[in-house]
């Protein structure tokens, strides 16, 4: 009878002391970070080029790509209709699902997914990034 509460009872102590001397495998969240994968997907952003210009050129092939419908675009009526780039361009990122085929199919390499993944919100209308929060 003895046996049979003590045996599992030194059991759990010795898996709890193994624990207790192990490698952690947690961290200290938020204060602490992990490195962040290679291929790791986080917010898209918009890129400039050179000049500082939106190297977008609203050929919405991203539009057409994105699963969840996240992205929405405008085009700039400008004088020159041989430019285009975007009035409006918004990813709501409470539907993108950072898949990166936006990333993959744009011509101009105009939109990347960065690394930043702190995007947690209160509010939902602030996951609704436009075109000054995506060139951030
Ligand atoms: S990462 Fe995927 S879901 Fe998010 S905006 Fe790009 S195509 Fe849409
Ligand atoms: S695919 Fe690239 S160039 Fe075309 S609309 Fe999207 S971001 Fe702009």
């Amino acid at each position: 009878m003895v046996r049979t509460i003590i045996s599992p009872l030194v059991q759990g102590l010795k898996k709890t002391f193994e624990k207790a001397v192990s490698k952690k495998i947690t961290v200290q969240y938020p204060e602490e970070k992990r490195d962040i994968p290679e291929r790791f997907r986080g917010r898209p952003r918009l890129v400039l080029d050179e000049n500082g210009k939106i190297k977008c050129v609203v050929c919405s092939l991203c539009v057409a790509v994105c699963p969840p419908q996240a992205i929405y675009i405008e085009a700039d009526e400008g004088a020159d209709p041989s430019i285009r780039y975007p009035k409006k361009y918004i990813i709501d990122l409470g539907r993108c699902i950072y898949c990166g085929y936006c990333e993959q199919v744009c011509p101009k390499e105009a939109i990347k997914l960065s690394k930043e993944y702190e995007l947690a919100q209160y509010e939902r209308s602030k996951l609704i990034y436009d075109l000054p929060k995506l060139i951030k």
